[in-house]
Parts: structure tokens; C-alpha cells; sequence
């Protein structure tokens, strides 16, 4: 896409703005955009302001949050793992920055980067933020053992004496967002077993002190009930995965998932089901009937794609996330919050993004359908706005 526009006051007339707060469509509608920020969404326009009437037949999604992406990872290779491991940090970056725009033009104006190599996603935030790319929140290296899940990005800690309170402290220095735990093993690391706990109950709560004291929140990686079952007792804001679901094993745990579901956890299931990417059947559909379950339970479900752990699955796919969801019988409004104002809080960005209302981040994804009748429709915004900047494909 081309036909950035610079930032200042900007006056769309749109068909209907989609309010994920109440799940409705309002009507016709003109936003007011000044700088980054929305400042008036309002029944008439702003008179005085020239008017952008291109997307007067189009609706105004708030802007997609993918809480759970790896912009590290190249989607393109059939391992990541290992590209990842044999590239230099210069050409990482390069994929990072590929992966942000990529992004970002897919209408995912902001991500939570739950993983990446020694703090790189968190030190190039400040360079993506002047060129085509979502808002980032980030973990850095997730906590893990050595040669445990994930070790290869720089996380690997031995769960003794002060460790763990050093490596939350690390974190907290070096600016990040959040505190990604691996408590159970996981599918992508050779040699690690996802049907197994990495640390204890009295590591993790060692973890959950330093963060808490620190203003951390947790997002926590866990597959099994035990992992689960910790991952609540430790407090964690978000439970990564919660599939109950191992390399081939299917855990069927109905006390635990409606534990999960009920806990004040955020779930992200990392649920996606994207043409051309390449799932084993019989699991996605374990998946799908997953997320059923918790959502029937009352879980706080939130999208995410967990992006580049398989091939073809860039960091443009959290629309096939939302599909996946409606797929699982969720209802499609429920599927737009997932994606937008509960992903939002889920990330701590309650109150900037997620809605399009005065005061909110200019992020808005603009499509040709009502969103709540087609769904499918976010697999190809007309245009995207991200913080007051116009990405439009036609210019
Ligand atoms: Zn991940």
C-alpha cells in the first residue's frame, strides 16, 4: 500500500462505525481525526473540515489487536526455529520490520510480541513507530529453563536463589510490557515435551511477586491442566494456548476447562485456520470444540495467531483467527471484541485502544461489508488508519 498521508486533521464520512462495547452498528457517521487521536465521532460532520467521502459506502472497524504474535519469526521458511538461529540480528530486524508493515496493511494495528530474540522486538518499537507499523507491545525473551520451550531467545533461566527475581527485574529495565512464562513444555522447541511442567508452583509464585511488584503482568504459555490449574494460581493476566492439547495427546479435563473459563484469566487460544496453512485436521478440530467449551463457560476469549510458528502464517492473520473463532460456533460479535476492545484490555490498553470513540488512538480498519454479518470481510480492509495515518492501497 502506498498513499500515506501526513498527520493532522482528518474527515471521514463512513456507512456505519462498529461499536464492539455494545456489539452494534451505528449509522452513518463522520470521524473527526486529529494527529494520532480520534477526537469526535458524531451523526453530522464537523463543519469547517474537508470531508474524505472515498469510504462513504464502507464501515469502521476498530483497529485489530493480535495478542499474540513473534515478528521474529519468518512465515515464509518451513522452520523457523532454525532461520531464526542462523540469521545475524541485522537480518532478524529485517524480518521484524517486514512483519510489522505486513501486518499493519492487514488492518492489525497493534500486536503483543510475546517472544522475540534479546529484547529486539522492544528495541526496535520506537523505529517502527515512524513507519508503516502496528503499535507493539512486548515481552521480550520468554521466561523458560534451559534448553527448555523457547530457550533460543535468550531467556533460559535456572529456577534458584535470586534468578528468577533477576530475570523479572531484567524485564522490567529493559521496558517491557508484560512477563511471557513458559510453564509448560511446547510443540516448537525440539527435545521439549509441551505434556510437561517446567517450573514449580513455588518458582512461579517467585515470578508472580517480582512482577506484581515490579507492575507486571504475566502472560502465561500453558497446555495441560496442571499448567493451567498454575497459571491461574500465579495470577497470570493471560493463559497463552489453554488447549488442553499436548504433541498427540488430547486432555480431556472438564473441572479444568471450566475452571480456566471461569478464572479472571484472559484466554487466548491462539486458534487460526488460514487457506494454504498447513494444521493437522483432527487437532484443529480439538482446537475449535476447545474454545467452544470455554466460551460456553464464560471464558474471556482473545485473539491471537500466534504468528510464524507455522508456515504461511504471518502476522496478517488475525482476521482467519476471528473466522476460526465464528467457526467454533462463537457468535461473530463476540469474535470482533476478541479482536479489538477485549484484546485491548487483555494487552493493558483499555481506554486507548480497541473502540472508535473521542479520545481513543486513531486505529481503524475500514471494509466494504457490515462486519457483523460478514465476517470475512476484515480479510480485506479498502483502508487502514494507525495512529492518524491513512494506509489506503489505491492511495
Ligand atoms: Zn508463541
Amino acid at each position: 500500500m502506498s498513499g500515506i498521508r501526513e498527520r493532522g486533521r482528518l474527515q471521514f464520512e463512513v456507512a456505519g462505525v462498529f461499536d464492539p462495547l455494545v456489539g452494534a452498528l451505528n449509522g452513518r457517521s463522520w470521524l473527526l481525526i486529529e494527529g494520532a487521536k480520534i477526537s469526535k465521532v458524531g451523526a453530522r460532520p464537523q463543519p469547517g473540515v474537508e470531508v474524505n467521502r472515498k469510504y462513504a459506502q464502507a464501515y469502521a472497524v476498530p483497529g485489530l489487536i493480535d495478542c499474540h504474535v513473534h515478528l521474529s519469526f519468518d512465515p515464509s521458511v518451513n522452520n523457523p526455529v532454525d532461520a531464526l538461529e542462523r540469521s545475524t540480528a541485522a537480518e532478524v530486524a529485517d524480518v521484524v520490520r517486514r512483519m510489522a508493515r505486513l501486518a499493519l496493511l492487514a488492518g492489525v494495528t497493534t500486536v503483543r510480541d510475546l517472544g522475540d530474540p534479546h529484547y529486539l522486538v522492544s528495541e526496535l518499537r520506537r523505529e517502527l513507530l515512524r513507519v508503516p507499523a502496528p503499535t507493539i507491545v512486548s515481552s521480550g525473551p520468554p521466561i523458560t529453563t534451559a534448553n527448555g520451550h523457547c530457550h533460543f531467545f535468550g531467556g533460559a533461566v535456572t529456577p534458584s536463589g535470586d534468578h528468577l527475581q533477576r530475570a523479572v527485574a531484567e524485564r522490567a529495565k529493559r521496558g517491557v510490557d508484560v512477563v511471557k512464562v513458559m510453564i509448560n513444555g511446547g510443540i516448537l522447541t525440539p527435545g521439549s515435551n509441551p505434556g510437561k511442567m517446567q517450573f514449580s508452583r513455588a518458582a512461579l509464585a517467585e515470578i508472580a511477586s517480582a512482577a506484581k511488584s515490579d507492575g507486571l503482568p504475566i502472560a502465561a504459555h500453558a497446555y495441560t491442566s496442571e499448567g493451567i490449574s498454575a497459571a491461574i494460581q500465579m495470577g497470570a493476566s493471560t493463559i497463552e494456548h489453554c488447549s488442553f492439547v499436548t504433541h498427540d495427546e488430547y486432555l480431556w479435563d472438564w473441572e479444568a476447562i471450566v475452571s480456566a473459563a471461569q478464572s479472571p484469566c484472559y484466554i487466548s487460544p491462539t486458534l487460526v485456520d488460514r487457506p494454504g496453512v498447513r494444521q493437522d485436521p483432527s487437532r484443529l478440530s480439538w482446537r475449535k470444540s476447545m474454545v467452544q467449551h470455554l466460551y460456553h463457560n464464560g471464558a474471556k476469549l482473545v485473539a491471537g495467531t500466534d504468528s510464524g510458528v507455522l508456515r504461511g502464517l504471518g502476522p496478517d492473520s488475525l482476521p482467519w483467527a476471528l473466522l476460526a473463532m465464528h467457526d467454533a460456533g462463537i457468535p461473530s460479535l463476540e469474535c470482533i471484541a476478541a479482536g479489538t476492545i477485549r484484546a485491548a484490555e487483555a494487552c493493558g490498553l483499555s481506554g486507548t485502544k480497541g473502540l472508535i470513540a473521542a479520545g481513543y488512538d486513531a486505529d481503524l480498519v475500514l471494509v466494504e461489508k457490515d462486519p457483523a454479518r460478514n465476517l470475512g470481510t476484515l480479510v480485506k480492509p479498502l483502508a487502514v488508519v494507525a495512529r492518524g495515518k491513512l494506509y489506503d492501497p489505491e492511495g
